[in-house]
Protein backbone atom coordinates (compact mmCIF):
# COMPACT_ATOMS: atom_id res chain seq x y z
CA UNK A 1 0.00 0.00 0.00
CA UNK A 2 1.02 3.71 -0.15
CA UNK A 3 4.53 4.26 1.27
CA UNK A 4 4.63 7.52 3.32
CA UNK A 5 6.65 8.51 6.41
CA UNK A 6 3.33 8.44 9.13
CA UNK A 7 2.52 5.15 10.62
CA UNK A 8 -0.60 3.31 11.69
CA UNK A 9 -0.83 3.01 15.20
CA UNK A 10 -3.53 0.00 15.98
CA UNK A 11 -4.79 -0.04 19.73
CA UNK A 12 -6.45 -3.44 20.56
CA UNK A 13 -7.33 -6.02 23.16
CA UNK A 14 -10.22 -7.97 24.71
CA UNK A 15 -13.42 -5.31 25.26
CA UNK A 16 -13.52 -3.43 28.52
CA UNK A 17 -9.76 -3.65 28.89
CA UNK A 18 -9.56 0.20 28.25
CA UNK A 19 -9.44 0.90 24.89
CA UNK A 20 -11.72 3.55 24.61
CA UNK A 21 -10.40 5.31 27.86
CA UNK A 22 -6.63 5.04 26.96
CA UNK A 23 -7.09 6.53 23.06
CA UNK A 24 -9.00 9.18 24.46
CA UNK A 25 -6.14 10.17 27.19
CA UNK A 26 -3.52 9.81 24.38
CA UNK A 27 -5.58 11.83 21.71
CA UNK A 28 -5.91 14.52 24.16
CA UNK A 29 -2.23 14.67 25.19
CA UNK A 30 -1.07 14.64 21.53
CA UNK A 31 -2.29 16.26 18.73
CA UNK A 32 -0.02 15.03 16.01
CA UNK A 33 -2.25 11.93 15.93
CA UNK A 34 -5.81 11.67 13.72
CA UNK A 35 -7.90 8.83 15.18
CA UNK A 36 -10.32 7.19 13.25
CA UNK A 37 -13.50 6.78 13.96
CA UNK A 38 -14.96 3.74 12.98
CA UNK A 39 -18.37 2.65 11.16
CA UNK A 40 -20.68 0.28 12.80
CA UNK A 41 -24.14 -0.81 12.90
CA UNK A 42 -24.61 -1.61 16.60
CA UNK A 43 -26.82 0.67 18.40
CA UNK A 44 -26.02 3.48 19.98
CA UNK A 45 -25.42 3.90 23.46
CA UNK A 46 -27.17 7.05 25.30
CA UNK A 47 -23.85 8.84 25.36
CA UNK A 48 -22.47 8.23 22.01
CA UNK A 49 -22.61 11.14 19.18
CA UNK A 50 -22.96 9.92 15.43
CA UNK A 51 -19.68 10.90 14.01
CA UNK A 52 -17.54 11.49 16.90
CA UNK A 53 -17.43 8.09 18.90
CA UNK A 54 -18.67 5.89 15.74
CA UNK A 55 -20.55 6.54 12.03
CA UNK A 56 -23.59 4.52 13.11
CA UNK A 57 -24.87 2.65 9.68
CA UNK A 58 -27.47 0.71 8.94
CA UNK A 59 -26.47 -3.12 7.90
CA UNK A 60 -27.54 -2.33 4.32
CA UNK A 61 -25.87 0.80 4.18
CA UNK A 62 -22.73 -0.74 5.98
CA UNK A 63 -22.50 -4.14 3.20
CA UNK A 64 -22.90 -1.71 0.69
CA UNK A 65 -19.74 -0.27 1.76
CA UNK A 66 -17.81 -3.93 2.50
CA UNK A 67 -18.89 -4.29 -1.40
CA UNK A 68 -17.81 -1.18 -2.41
CA UNK A 69 -14.14 -1.82 -0.44
CA UNK A 70 -14.18 1.31 1.35
CA UNK A 71 -13.05 -0.59 4.31
CA UNK A 72 -9.15 -1.32 5.13
CA UNK A 73 -10.85 -3.86 7.49
CA UNK A 74 -13.99 -4.82 9.19
CA UNK A 75 -15.20 -7.61 11.38
CA UNK A 76 -18.31 -9.25 13.06
CA UNK A 77 -17.42 -8.44 16.72
CA UNK A 78 -19.68 -9.81 19.44
CA UNK A 79 -23.22 -9.86 16.98
CA UNK A 80 -22.50 -6.17 15.22
CA UNK A 81 -20.26 -5.26 12.74
CA UNK A 82 -17.31 -2.72 12.74
CA UNK A 83 -14.78 -1.41 10.17
CA UNK A 84 -12.49 1.14 9.37
CA UNK A 85 -12.74 3.37 6.47
CA UNK A 86 -10.04 2.89 4.33
CA UNK A 87 -10.40 6.62 2.91
CA UNK A 88 -9.84 8.85 6.22
CA UNK A 89 -6.72 6.30 6.80
CA UNK A 90 -4.58 7.09 3.67
CA UNK A 91 -5.58 10.21 3.36
CA UNK A 92 -4.60 11.25 6.80
CA UNK A 93 -0.95 8.82 6.29
CA UNK A 94 -0.46 10.44 2.79
CA UNK A 95 -0.67 14.08 4.71
CA UNK A 96 1.68 12.90 6.68
CA UNK A 97 -0.21 12.08 9.97
CA UNK A 98 -0.09 9.15 11.64
CA UNK A 99 -3.30 7.49 12.73
CA UNK A 100 -4.49 5.61 15.72
CA UNK A 101 -7.09 2.96 14.92
CA UNK A 102 -8.88 1.05 17.86
CA UNK A 103 -10.06 -1.98 16.95
CA UNK A 104 -10.36 -5.44 17.69
CA UNK A 105 -8.13 -8.26 17.59
CA UNK A 106 -9.49 -9.86 14.68
CA UNK A 107 -9.32 -6.12 12.61
CA UNK A 108 -5.65 -6.01 13.65
CA UNK A 109 -4.52 -9.02 12.17
CA UNK A 110 -6.22 -7.89 8.63
CA UNK A 111 -4.43 -4.40 9.04
CA UNK A 112 -1.15 -6.23 9.48
CA UNK A 113 -1.47 -8.29 6.82
CA UNK A 114 -2.16 -5.54 4.22
CA UNK A 115 -0.02 -3.24 5.94
CA UNK A 116 2.92 -4.88 7.58
CA UNK A 117 4.52 -1.73 8.79
CA UNK A 118 1.41 -0.47 10.69
CA UNK A 119 2.38 -1.02 14.48
CA UNK A 120 0.24 -3.24 16.54
CA UNK A 121 -0.26 -2.37 20.18
CA UNK A 122 -1.78 -5.26 22.75
CA UNK A 123 -3.51 -3.04 25.98
CA UNK A 124 -3.73 -6.01 28.24
CA UNK A 125 -5.86 -6.18 31.30
CA UNK A 126 -3.81 -6.08 34.59
CA UNK A 127 -6.25 -9.64 35.72
CA UNK A 128 -8.92 -11.66 34.45
CA UNK A 129 -10.78 -10.55 37.23
CA UNK A 130 -10.02 -6.66 37.01
CA UNK A 131 -11.27 -6.98 33.23
CA UNK A 132 -14.61 -8.82 34.42
CA UNK A 133 -14.88 -5.93 37.03
CA UNK A 134 -14.75 -3.00 34.49
CA UNK A 135 -16.64 -4.82 32.05
CA UNK A 136 -19.25 -5.04 35.21
CA UNK A 137 -18.49 -1.09 36.49
CA UNK A 138 -19.37 -0.03 32.51
CA UNK A 139 -22.33 -0.35 33.05
CA UNK A 140 -23.10 -0.83 29.21
CA UNK A 141 -23.89 -4.33 28.59
CA UNK A 142 -25.99 -6.80 29.61
CA UNK A 143 -25.04 -9.69 32.29
CA UNK A 144 -25.36 -12.24 29.11
CA UNK A 145 -22.97 -10.17 26.97
CA UNK A 146 -20.84 -9.92 29.35
CA UNK A 147 -20.46 -13.54 29.85
CA UNK A 148 -20.38 -13.65 25.40
CA UNK A 149 -17.17 -11.10 26.17
CA UNK A 150 -15.67 -12.98 28.83
CA UNK A 151 -15.82 -16.49 26.69
CA UNK A 152 -13.42 -14.72 24.28
CA UNK A 153 -11.25 -13.20 26.39
CA UNK A 154 -8.53 -16.44 26.50
CA UNK A 155 -8.22 -16.23 22.12
CA UNK A 156 -7.53 -12.67 22.39
CA UNK A 157 -5.63 -13.05 24.94
CA UNK A 158 -3.37 -15.57 22.62
CA UNK A 159 -3.65 -13.23 19.99
CA UNK A 160 -0.70 -10.79 21.76
CA UNK A 161 1.99 -13.13 20.04
CA UNK A 162 1.14 -11.31 16.52
CA UNK A 163 1.84 -7.86 17.87
CA UNK A 164 4.44 -5.94 18.02
CA UNK A 165 4.09 -4.46 21.60
CA UNK A 166 1.78 -5.52 24.78
CA UNK A 167 0.90 -2.49 27.69
CA UNK A 168 -0.93 -3.63 29.98
CA UNK A 169 -3.47 -0.76 30.96
CA UNK A 170 -3.12 -1.08 35.41
CA UNK A 171 -3.57 3.02 35.17
CA UNK A 172 -4.67 5.31 32.47
CA UNK A 173 -1.60 7.68 32.51
CA UNK A 174 1.12 4.76 32.75
CA UNK A 175 -0.33 3.23 29.81
CA UNK A 176 -1.05 6.23 27.90
CA UNK A 177 3.01 7.19 28.56
CA UNK A 178 4.09 4.02 27.56
CA UNK A 179 2.13 4.38 24.33
CA UNK A 180 3.93 7.67 23.64
CA UNK A 181 7.16 6.15 24.33
CA UNK A 182 6.41 3.70 21.78
CA UNK A 183 5.32 6.41 19.28
CA UNK A 184 9.08 8.62 20.37
CA UNK A 185 10.73 5.53 19.61
CA UNK A 186 9.41 5.06 16.00
CA UNK A 187 9.69 8.50 14.92
CA UNK A 188 13.60 7.99 16.40
CA UNK A 189 14.12 5.21 14.06
CA UNK A 190 14.61 2.48 16.82
CA UNK A 191 12.17 -0.31 17.56
P1 LIG B 1 -12.81 -0.89 25.90
O1 LIG B 1 -12.87 0.32 24.99
O2 LIG B 1 -11.53 -1.64 25.80
O3 LIG B 1 -14.00 -1.80 25.75
P2 LIG B 1 -13.32 1.10 28.03
O4 LIG B 1 -12.35 2.17 27.68
O5 LIG B 1 -14.77 1.33 27.75
O6 LIG B 1 -12.87 -0.33 27.42
O7 LIG B 1 -13.11 0.81 29.61
C1 LIG B 1 -13.94 -0.13 30.30
C2 LIG B 1 -14.19 0.40 31.73
O8 LIG B 1 -12.96 0.34 32.48
C3 LIG B 1 -14.65 1.86 31.76
O9 LIG B 1 -15.64 1.98 32.78
C4 LIG B 1 -13.38 2.64 32.11
O10 LIG B 1 -13.67 3.81 32.82
C5 LIG B 1 -12.61 1.64 32.98
N1 LIG B 1 -11.13 1.75 32.88
C6 LIG B 1 -10.39 1.90 31.77
N2 LIG B 1 -9.07 1.91 32.06
C7 LIG B 1 -8.97 1.76 33.40
C8 LIG B 1 -7.87 1.68 34.34
N3 LIG B 1 -6.60 1.76 33.93
N4 LIG B 1 -8.15 1.50 35.65
C9 LIG B 1 -9.44 1.40 36.07
N5 LIG B 1 -10.52 1.46 35.26
C10 LIG B 1 -10.30 1.64 33.93
P1 LIG C 1 -17.95 -1.39 21.49
O1 LIG C 1 -19.22 -1.87 20.91
O2 LIG C 1 -17.80 -1.77 22.94
O3 LIG C 1 -17.70 0.08 21.22
O4 LIG C 1 -16.77 -2.15 20.70
C1 LIG C 1 -16.79 -3.56 20.63
C2 LIG C 1 -15.50 -4.03 20.00
O5 LIG C 1 -15.42 -3.61 18.63
C3 LIG C 1 -14.24 -3.48 20.66
O6 LIG C 1 -13.32 -4.56 20.84
C4 LIG C 1 -13.72 -2.48 19.65
O7 LIG C 1 -12.33 -2.31 19.71
C5 LIG C 1 -14.12 -3.15 18.36
N1 LIG C 1 -14.11 -2.20 17.22
C6 LIG C 1 -14.45 -0.89 17.23
N2 LIG C 1 -14.28 -0.36 16.00
C7 LIG C 1 -13.79 -1.35 15.22
C8 LIG C 1 -13.39 -1.40 13.85
O8 LIG C 1 -13.43 -0.44 13.08
N3 LIG C 1 -12.96 -2.60 13.40
C9 LIG C 1 -12.89 -3.72 14.19
N4 LIG C 1 -12.41 -4.83 13.65
N5 LIG C 1 -13.24 -3.68 15.48
C10 LIG C 1 -13.70 -2.52 15.99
Amino acid sequence: MTETKASLYVISGPSGVGKGTVCKALLSRDDSLAYSVSATTRQRRPDEIDGVHYHFLTKEDFMARVERGEFLEWANVYENCYGTLKSFVLEQLASGKDVVLEIDTNGALQVKKLMPEAVLVFLAPPSAEELLSRLQGRETETAEEIAKRQKCLEFELSQQVFYDYTVVNDEVERAVDEIRQIIARRHAGQK
